[in-house]
């Protein structure tokens, strides 16, 4: 009998959970441990934070859903991993032993990075977890009260840069719904990107143009190629660089309520691991998703190092977007299969492939970048009312696969492969063309 065991269950620990007890014959034990009893559907944090959503509607328990399926849950922070040993060592002092694991343990948000930056401290908010995002929407209605500057944007390192965009536009729209967009006397958005649109990938499809154009039409200014480098009485400190990365100019921007995309780590007790990670804490794989020194280990999402695609004046990471992690996952639930059933030839690699959907309050913006990172076959982003109501439907459909348990129904597979988007790397037909 072997026993896997997945830690973290946001959007890829969920999926890996139930692709790999789908995957293994009963006599084989699956475990979930995560920190939180509850799943978070991440994408719709930014509605939170402007109360267009609450927590209620976009988390569930997870215990019934897993267990039910026949996977044991353990609600508990992992303090420690012995590689070595194969244990994981719980908040409570027990220990868990595997035979093979999978991390999905997310990122560690690096506010620390930046003085003054972390939500408890001042104006600058996070939407990266559900309790941030309704902590800033508490910050947000004591702007609404009584109104002054915002500022939005990516800390220097960081990797995530849609939902940056996503929130300031959203708390631009719901700004404007409620007839206070003309008291906020100055909106600015501060970016490590060289470019609005970068996005970490260089772009995709015409990504800067129809960004541009969206803050442009809000009335946001805009500071490309900056570094916060301090927070500190209602004031945000900035350094701006030129292109080869010298300092063109030092400035302050005054700030009532802001939300800052921090740099993401990975979590401690991933990165303490002897030569799992990379300095920042990210797991190193291997194009299997399997750890680059225990063969037994296999990582997906944002717990994996990915190298940045380029060079930037103001160093930026490449996102691990949705899709792109769903196809990591199921690569790596390939390939611990393949080792258990005794065909340890037999590898898959996943397409990651990014299909994301960014709302932006009264329209979104939708993505397909196949793969994600460059050489792309496809290159495509889009604009439009249609995109807002598309997020709106895949935050259901989403929530409603982790409840029922299934993580990739036919008609998902059908649909996708009929774009020629596939999770694995084996699955991909000839190559098509999508304008
Ligand atoms: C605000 C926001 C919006 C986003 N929107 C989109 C989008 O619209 N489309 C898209 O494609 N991508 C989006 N992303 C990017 C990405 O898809 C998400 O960040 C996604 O949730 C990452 O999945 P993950 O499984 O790597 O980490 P997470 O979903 O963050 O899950 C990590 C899990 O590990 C647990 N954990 C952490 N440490 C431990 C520990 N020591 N012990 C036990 N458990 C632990 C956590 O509690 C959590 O359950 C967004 C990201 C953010 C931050």
């Amino acid at each position: 009998m072997a026993h896997v065991v997945i830690l973290g269950a946001g959007t890829g620990g969920m999926p890996a959970v139930y692709e790999m007890r789908e995957a293994l014959s009963a006599e084989h034990q699956v475990t979930l441990i995560s920190a939180d009893d509850y799943f978070q559907f991440v994408p719709s944090n930014p509605w939170v934070g402007v109360g267009w959503r609450t927590r209620e509607k976009i988390t569930f328990p997870i215990r019934p859903h897993v267990e039910r399926k026949g996977i044991r849950f353990i609600a508990q922070t992992a303090e420690k991993i012995e590689a070595q040993q194969q244990e994981i060592i719980l908040a409570d002092g027990s220990k868990v032993s595997y035979d093979y694991l999978i991390i999905t343990t997310g990122p560690w948000m690096a506010f620390e990075n930046v003085p003054g930056s972390h939500p408890h401290e001042g104006p600058i908010q996070s939407i990266c977890t559900v309790d941030h995002a309704e902590k800033a929407y508490q910050s947000y209605q004591a702007l609404l009260a009584d109104p002054g500057p915002i500022v939005m944007g990516v800390m220097a390192g960081a990797s995530c840069m849609g939902p940056a965009y996503e929130y300031a536009m959203i708390v631009a729209a719901d700004l404007k719904k409620r007839g206070l967009r003309d008291k906020i006397p100055s909106f600015s958005f501060v970016t490590s990107e060289p470019y609005i649109g970068h996005l970490g990938i260089q772009g995709v499809g015409d990504s800067t143009g129809i960004l541009s154009r969206g803050l442009e039409a809000e009335g946001v200014d805009v500071y490309i190629n900056c570094r916060v480098d301090e927070v500190k009485d209602g004031k945000m400190f900035i350094t701006q660089v030129n292109e080869e990365g010298a300092t063109l100019k030092t400035f302050t921007l005054p700030v009532k309520f802001g939300m800052m995309i921090p740099a993401f780590k990975g979590v401690p007790a991933v990165a303490q691991v002897e030569g799992l990670c990379n300095e920042s804490g990210f797991v190193l794989v291997d194009e299997h998703q399997r750890s680059l020194k225990y063969p037994h280990i296999f990582a997906a999402g944002i717990a994996i190092a990915i190298p940045p695609v380029e060079k930037t004046p103001i160093p930026t990471g490449a996102p691990k977007t949705g899709y792109m992690i769903e196809s990591m996952v199921t690569a790596a639930v390939h390939n611990i299969q393949a080792d258990i059933e005794g065909r340890k030839g037999e590898q898959t690699r996943g397409t990651w492939n990014a299909v994301c959907f960014a709302d932006m309050g009264t329209y979104g913006a939708a993505f397909v970048a196949l793969p994600q990172l460059r050489p792309r076959r496809v290159d495509m982003f889009a604009s439009g009312r249609w995109v807002h109501l598309a997020k709106v439907a895949f935050e259901k459909y989403f929530l409603h696969k982790m409840k029922s348990g299934v993580s990739e129904p036919f008609y998902e597979k059908y649909m996708f492969q009929m774009m020629g988007i596939t999770r694995l790397e084996k699955e991909k037909k000839a190559d098509r063309k999508v304008s």
